[in-house]
Order: C-alpha cells, then sequence, then structure tokens
C-alpha cells in the first residue's frame, strides 16, 4: 500500500498538521492503525503530561455511589415505623426488618 502525505487537523489545538509519509510508516511500524489526533508539538506536551493527567483523571473519574434513599414507611405487620430502601407501591404490604425476617423464615 502507498503511503501518501496527509494533512489532519488537530485535534487538541485545531491546527493543521501533516502527516508525512515516514511518519505514517513510523506510526504503522508500531502497529497504529489509525492516524494521530494531534499535531506533534501536542503529541510531544501531552506525552509529558500524561503520568500525571492519568492520576488526575482517575481519581476525579471516581463518584461514589449516590447514597441510598430511604421511605419512611409503617411496617404493615406490627404498625411499626420504620424505613425501606425503595419506594413503597400503594397496595403492597412493607415490613419493618423483623416482620420481614420473620415472613422470609416462615415461607421457607
Ligand atoms: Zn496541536
Ligand atoms: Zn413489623
Amino acid at each position: 500500500m502507498e503511503l501518501k502525505e496527509k494533512s489532519l487537523i488537530c485535534f487538541d489545538c485545531k491546527a493543521p498538521y501533516t502527516f508525512s509519509v515516514e511518519e505514517q510508516q513510523a506510526f504503522q511500524a508500531k502497529g497504529h492503525n489509525h492516524p494521530p489526533k494531534r499535531c506533534p508539538a501536542c503529541r510531544v506536551t501531552r506525552a509529558a503530561k500524561r503520568p500525571q493527567k492519568q492520576v488526575e483523571e482517575r481519581t476525579t473519574a471516581f463518584i461514589p455511589s449516590a447514597p441510598r434513599q430511604f421511605f419512611a414507611v409503617k411496617c404493615s405487620e406490627c404498625g411499626k415505623d420504620t424505613q425501606v430502601p425503595f419506594e413503597p407501591r400503594a397496595g403492597r404490604p412493607v415490613y419493618c426488618i423483623d416482620c420481614y425476617h420473620k415472613s422470609r423464615a416462615t415461607k421457607q
């Protein structure tokens, strides 16, 4: 396959740059099938920043799971005030933890 010089737009600085034949060969030799997204200058800055950036991204990407929402209900069995981690549906009995375990125990 014959390689041709390509004109590409840098993903970071939006400046057009040339993806030369030599660069394409070097890229293919490394096993990359896609052209780089950035101009050589931005690639260098990015490579220099990379180790730090990855750590930052990892810490900011970590989102603690949302706190569980509890709904205040009255136990259908003993009438005690309790909370359930789901929205109680009308017409369905809701049990406090004790009655819940009791009802499960009797079922089995
Ligand atoms: Zn650039
Ligand atoms: Zn109960």
